[in-house]
């Protein structure tokens, strides 16, 4: 931890520090108290813009990622919304599928998925996902290029900010949070529109009649994007992100991570486009400090490996394009393993190291539960049922002495066309359902039945026992079962 004293504190002692104290006399103890500050004020950072192969493919993933966030809450599927989480009503769209809570399961297994694709990714490069995909990363490059737009690349920036207010200053600045918080205005309603149909939600806002949780959810939702990439950015994955933290357990020495080249660098100096570097001892870095200055974190990559490092390859892009004005060859930072380095590989060699134990292993989890999901979504029955037996009526003895127990029925029509289902029941030798056997269930909705279900008085002795309910679809593949119990009373 940083913990240099500024020359304008005050000077107290905060940590014991033994071996010291043990040395020093207690009347030089009292003069030598020092206040050892263990806050650090926040330095702000100036990216400086960079272009390349590594920002090119940022700037895809960023169009790519927005076009699908943006974009998904428009699509049409018949006469609803292609992707609608309607948590009141309890159905999720998304496309063809209508899933209700009890398909928890595939959430869980999105969930296992990304995991997955998460260890496979930071096993194979790094912070891939931080670099290229994370919506903290999305919305910073967004921002910043808005910033860029009003206020100039890095040194003008840092000039105007240090300049007094003008009017130059007040109209750039002031264009720039109007641009930050349309954007994040925006980005709140369009995640609103993934609960609340976004064509009824912007009708509400055009009469000025959302909702308050609508309301809640859109402000909070902007609010943290334009906090978030417009003024915590690197503090965000330095501080308050886990991955940073533990992404170091899923590196090893085969891991692809931006690496600057040692070997081939030092000693950095710098020196005339003309000079001979090995006449003047010099390695290949020319100390322009260029990949400090691109750096959204603001380290600087040259001191090694360090958890700050979201693998954005800025870096890598800018000493290129100071390699090519300096007639070097590439690479001084590149994509790179620790074997590789250490180890002179080439480029086919390293990848080639890519499928290793540890990344087939992740592989063939990941597909197969990637298998398993598509193979049980492709095979799922479109419809679901909940059996409870009805403890508001006691078993009894009816007219033409059966015995009968009444259940409640839940059908839950995941299709989107009505439904007519059947419903038997077996379990007991003469078990029949007495009401009404066929239930038909409109689209997408779920009905609760009573069905009585009658048994021959002496058919079975008294107690609980177990039958099945069979619902079977009659206007499409699929049928069901559900076990319950029958109580024949003493
Ligand atoms: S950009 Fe390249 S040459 Fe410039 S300081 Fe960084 S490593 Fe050295
Ligand atoms: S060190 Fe390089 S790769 Fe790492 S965050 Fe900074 S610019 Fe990106």
């Amino acid at each position: 931890m940083d913990t240099q004293p500024t020359g304008t504190q005050k000077v107290i002692p905060i940590l014991p520090q033994p071996a010291d104290a043990a040395a020093a006399s207690p009347a030089q103890g009292a003069d030598d108290e020092v206040m050892v500050s263990l806050y650090a004020a926040h330095q702000k950072i100036y990216p400086r813009s960079v272009s390349g192969l590594f920002a090119r493919w940022r700037w895809g993933m960023v169009f790519l990622t927005q076009l699908v966030f943006y974009g998904l809450p428009w699509l049409e599927w018949g006469q609803r919304q292609a992707v609608l989480f309607d948590l009141g009503a309890r159905r999720f769209y998304v496309f063809g599928l209508v899933l209700y809570p009890q398909d928890f399961i595939y959430l869980t297994g999105i969930l296992v998925i990304s995991a997955l694709s998460l260890f496979l990714f930071t096993a194979v490069a790094g912070r891939l996902w931080c670099g290229y995909a994370c919506p903290q990363t999305v919305y910073t490059e967004i921002f910043l290029w808005i910033e860029r737009k009003m206020e100039g690349d890095r040194s003008a920036r840092m000039r105007r900010d240090a300049a007094p207010l003008s009017l130059d200053k007040f109209w750039r600045k002031g264009g720039k949070h109007l641009l930050w918080l349309a954007l994040a205005l925006w980005t709140g309603f369009t995640f609103v529109g993934y609960f609340t149909p976004i064509k009824v939600l912007g009708l509400e806002v055009v009469q000025a009649d959302m909702g308050s949780w609508e309301v809640f959810w859109t402000f909070f939702y902007s609010l943290a994007t334009y906090g978030n990439a417009g003024f915590m950015r690197e503090q965000v994955c330095k501080h308050m992100c886990p991955y940073a933290r533990f992404q170091s357990a899923m590196f090893d020495k085969d891991t692809l991570i931006v690496t600057y080249d040692t070997e081939r660098g030092e000693p950095r100096g710098q020196r005339s486009r003309k000079a001979d570097p090995k006449a003047l001892n010099l390695g290949a870095c020319v100390d322009c400090s260029l990949c400090v200055q691109v750096c959204p974190t603001g380290i600087d990559i040259r001191k090694g490996l360090q958890y700050e490092c979201i693998g954005c390859g800025a870096c890598a892009d800018v000493c290129d394009t100071v390699m090519d004005r300096v007639g070097y060859p590439r690479g001084l930072i590149k994509y790179s393993t620790e074997n590789a380095m250490t180890r002179h590989w080439t480029p086919a060699q390293t990848l080639r190291h890519v499928l290793r134990p540890r990344t087939l292993v992740y592989a063939s989890i990941l597909g197969t539960v990637v298998l398993a999901m598509l193979l049980s979504l492709s095979m799922r029955t479109p419809f679901k049922v909940d059996v409870v037996r009805d403890r508001g009526v006691m078993a009894r003895i009816v007219a033409g002495g059966n015995l009968e127990n009444v259940y409640r029925l839940q059908v839950m029509n995941a299709t989107e066309a009505t439904q007519n289902y059947k419903i038997t029941v077996s379990g007991l030798k003469g078990i029949n359902v007495s009401s009404d056997s066929m239930v038909a269930v409109e689209s997408t909705q779920s009905r609760w039945v009573a069905v009585r279900v009658q048994l021959p008085y002496d058919a079975a002795p008294a107690g609980s026992h177990p039958i099945q309910f069979e619902i079977t679809s009659m206007d499409s593949p699929g049928k069901l079962t559900e076990k319950s119990v029958f109580v024949v009373p003493r």
